[in-house]
């Protein structure tokens, strides 16, 4: 029998990368291994699942359109019970956890119901997008990421315009960035708007704004090999 006041487990506040599952952070990799629970969102992707012990409880706790939600309060109770239970719990979430992630929120909360934790870093999707659509982060001139901004692409692009920006400014937008199914479009704050419609981009994408868009033509190494990349998934 189990005792009735076990040894309260840990929590691991971990990043699972921004898709592909070989970009995941070592760390990341040994505390899925050691998790009794897993409480994963929707854009981690689910084969690192499997690296998992036998039996290990997982659940799904993401937003999907359509869906009900389970609220942010219901997570945070989930992982404090399940640590209590003496469970190791893993706290799975897309891309880096701190980076539009709740990590700190979520970590706030079990510091106040006393719960040991631990923040994995991950690759955040930006990074990701960055290094397989071929466009560095950084230049002179500045460059602007933008996160969950697609569906209102043309409203960011004019409020750029009328800020100061040049309508010649590149923009590119990264769906799916590092997975098989990764798009790509480029164009101007003028023009992107209708590039992402006529290229029918969706979530998750990211919006990179400024000169660094120009190494895109240059140093697009991963569109050649979606496919071959796509089998090796397989
Ligand atoms: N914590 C995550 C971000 C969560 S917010 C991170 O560090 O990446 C969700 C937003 O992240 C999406 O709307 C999208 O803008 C971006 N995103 C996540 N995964 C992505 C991917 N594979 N490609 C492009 N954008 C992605």
């Amino acid at each position: 029998m189990k005792p009735a006041n076990p040894q309260p487990g840990k929590v691991y506040i971990t990043g699972a990368g921004p898709g592909d599952s070989q970009l995941l952070t070592l760390r990341a990799k040994a505390v899925i291994e050691l998790a009794d629970t897993i409480l994963f969102d929707n854009l981690v992707n689910q084969d690192i699942l499997d690296w998992a012990k036998p039996g290990v409880e997982k659940i799904f706790v993401g937003k999907l359109p359509y869906c009900s939600v389970i609220t942010q309060e219901t997570i945070n109770q989930w992982m404090v019970d399940k640590a209590l239970e003496g469970k190791q719990v893993v706290r799975l979430k897309g891309g880096d956890p701190m980076i539009f992630g709740r990590g700190a929120e979520e970590a706030a909360f079990l510091k106040e119901n006393g719960i040991e934790f631990e923040i994995v870093p991950g690759v955040t999707s930006a990074l990701a997008a960055g290094a397989y659509s071929g466009i560095p982060m950084t230049h002179r001139d500045g460059t602007i990421v933008f996160y969950m901004g697609v569906k209102n692409i043309g409203e960011i692009a004019s409020h750029l315009v009328n800020a100061g920006k040049s309508v010649e400014t590149l923009v590119a937008v990264v769906e799916n960035g590092s997975l098989p199914q990764q798009k790509v479009v480029t164009g101007n704050l003028t023009t992107i708007s209708q590039e992402v419609e006529a290229a029918n981009i969706g979530t998750p994408a990211l919006i990179i704004v400024g000169e660094v868009v120009k190494y895109h033509q240059e140093i697009n190494w991963f569109n050649s090999i979606q496919e071959q990349y796509q089998q090796r998934i397989a």
